[in-house]
Protein backbone atom coordinates (compact mmCIF):
# COMPACT_ATOMS: atom_id res chain seq x y z
CA UNK A 1 0.00 0.00 0.00
CA UNK A 2 1.41 3.15 -0.84
CA UNK A 3 -0.82 5.46 1.23
CA UNK A 4 1.07 5.32 4.33
CA UNK A 5 -2.07 7.78 6.10
CA UNK A 6 -0.22 11.18 5.53
CA UNK A 7 1.82 10.57 2.40
CA UNK A 8 1.58 8.60 -0.71
CA UNK A 9 4.61 6.56 -1.39
CA UNK A 10 6.04 7.43 -5.48
CA UNK A 11 9.27 6.40 -5.38
CA UNK A 12 11.38 4.49 -2.55
CA UNK A 13 15.33 3.70 -3.22
CA UNK A 14 17.42 2.60 -0.04
CA UNK A 15 20.53 -0.02 0.62
CA UNK A 16 19.44 -3.73 1.28
CA UNK A 17 20.00 -5.48 4.55
CA UNK A 18 23.84 -7.53 3.89
CA UNK A 19 22.04 -10.48 5.56
CA UNK A 20 18.47 -10.12 3.60
CA UNK A 21 18.74 -8.35 0.49
CA UNK A 22 14.71 -7.77 0.27
CA UNK A 23 15.02 -5.71 3.60
CA UNK A 24 15.26 -2.15 3.54
CA UNK A 25 18.49 -1.00 5.73
CA UNK A 26 18.67 2.04 5.34
CA UNK A 27 16.19 5.00 2.97
CA UNK A 28 17.75 7.02 0.48
CA UNK A 29 15.61 8.25 -1.45
CA UNK A 30 11.69 8.91 -0.79
CA UNK A 31 9.87 10.77 -3.26
CA UNK A 32 5.65 10.79 -1.93
CA UNK A 33 3.30 13.36 -2.21
CA UNK A 34 2.11 14.87 1.42
CA UNK A 35 -1.66 14.24 1.42
CA UNK A 36 -2.25 17.34 3.53
CA UNK A 37 -1.03 20.33 0.76
CA UNK A 38 -0.14 17.43 -2.08
CA UNK A 39 3.44 18.58 -1.97
CA UNK A 40 5.62 16.41 -3.65
CA UNK A 41 8.51 15.66 -1.51
CA UNK A 42 12.01 14.46 -2.76
CA UNK A 43 13.60 13.64 0.38
CA UNK A 44 16.59 12.08 0.69
CA UNK A 45 19.00 13.87 3.48
CA UNK A 46 17.54 15.21 7.19
CA UNK A 47 14.57 17.09 8.19
CA UNK A 48 12.97 15.90 5.00
CA UNK A 49 13.97 12.13 5.43
CA UNK A 50 15.70 11.31 8.63
CA UNK A 51 16.30 7.57 9.06
CA UNK A 52 15.79 5.97 12.09
CA UNK A 53 16.40 2.44 12.39
CA UNK A 54 16.13 -1.00 10.22
CA UNK A 55 14.55 1.10 7.50
CA UNK A 56 12.14 2.75 9.03
CA UNK A 57 11.98 6.89 8.51
CA UNK A 58 10.53 9.83 9.31
CA UNK A 59 9.32 11.85 6.60
CA UNK A 60 7.92 15.40 6.54
CA UNK A 61 6.85 17.85 4.62
CA UNK A 62 8.88 21.16 3.81
CA UNK A 63 5.86 22.71 2.99
CA UNK A 64 3.02 22.45 5.87
CA UNK A 65 5.18 20.24 8.41
CA UNK A 66 3.24 17.22 7.97
CA UNK A 67 4.99 14.49 9.99
CA UNK A 68 4.90 10.57 9.73
CA UNK A 69 7.40 7.85 10.93
CA UNK A 70 7.08 5.27 8.85
CA UNK A 71 7.93 1.05 9.41
CA UNK A 72 10.51 -0.16 7.72
CA UNK A 73 8.30 -2.99 6.85
CA UNK A 74 6.29 -0.55 4.88
CA UNK A 75 8.95 1.03 2.89
CA UNK A 76 10.37 -2.83 2.39
CA UNK A 77 6.96 -3.53 0.82
CA UNK A 78 6.79 -0.63 -1.34
CA UNK A 79 10.54 -1.06 -2.52
CA UNK A 80 10.43 -4.50 -2.98
CA UNK A 81 7.88 -3.88 -5.83
CA UNK A 82 10.21 -1.48 -7.47
CA UNK A 83 12.91 -3.20 -9.72
CA UNK A 84 15.62 -0.68 -8.32
CA UNK A 85 13.90 0.00 -4.85
CA UNK A 86 16.30 -1.86 -2.81
CA UNK A 87 19.58 -1.56 -4.35
CA UNK A 88 21.94 -4.57 -3.38
CA UNK A 89 24.88 -4.68 -0.85
CA UNK A 90 28.39 -4.78 -2.55
CA UNK A 91 31.48 -6.46 -1.04
CA UNK A 92 33.68 -3.54 -2.32
CA UNK A 93 31.23 -1.02 -1.38
CA UNK A 94 32.43 1.41 1.17
CA UNK A 95 31.22 0.93 4.89
CA UNK A 96 28.49 3.37 5.09
CA UNK A 97 29.70 6.15 7.08
CA UNK A 98 27.19 6.44 9.24
CA UNK A 99 27.02 10.69 8.56
CA UNK A 100 23.66 10.75 11.50
CA UNK A 101 20.89 12.95 10.82
CA UNK A 102 23.18 16.15 11.24
CA UNK A 103 24.20 16.07 7.94
CA UNK A 104 21.91 18.21 5.84
CA UNK A 105 22.56 19.30 2.80
CA UNK A 106 19.67 20.89 0.63
CA UNK A 107 18.16 18.41 -1.10
CA UNK A 108 16.99 18.22 -5.31
CA UNK A 109 16.13 22.14 -5.79
CA UNK A 110 13.07 23.04 -4.81
CA UNK A 111 11.33 25.49 -6.92
CA UNK A 112 9.02 27.19 -4.34
CA UNK A 113 10.85 28.02 -1.11
CA UNK A 114 8.51 26.92 2.00
CA UNK A 115 6.97 30.10 3.04
CA UNK A 116 7.95 31.41 6.04
CA UNK A 117 5.29 32.39 8.58
ZN1 LIG B 1 2.40 19.05 3.23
Amino acid sequence: MPNTGLFYLLEVAGDADSEDPHTLRRLRFVRAECLLCHTLLNASTAPALVNVAHGAAVLTCAHCGNRQAISGARFSDFARRLQRGLIPPREDALPAAAPGPAEVMPAAPQRHKPQLR
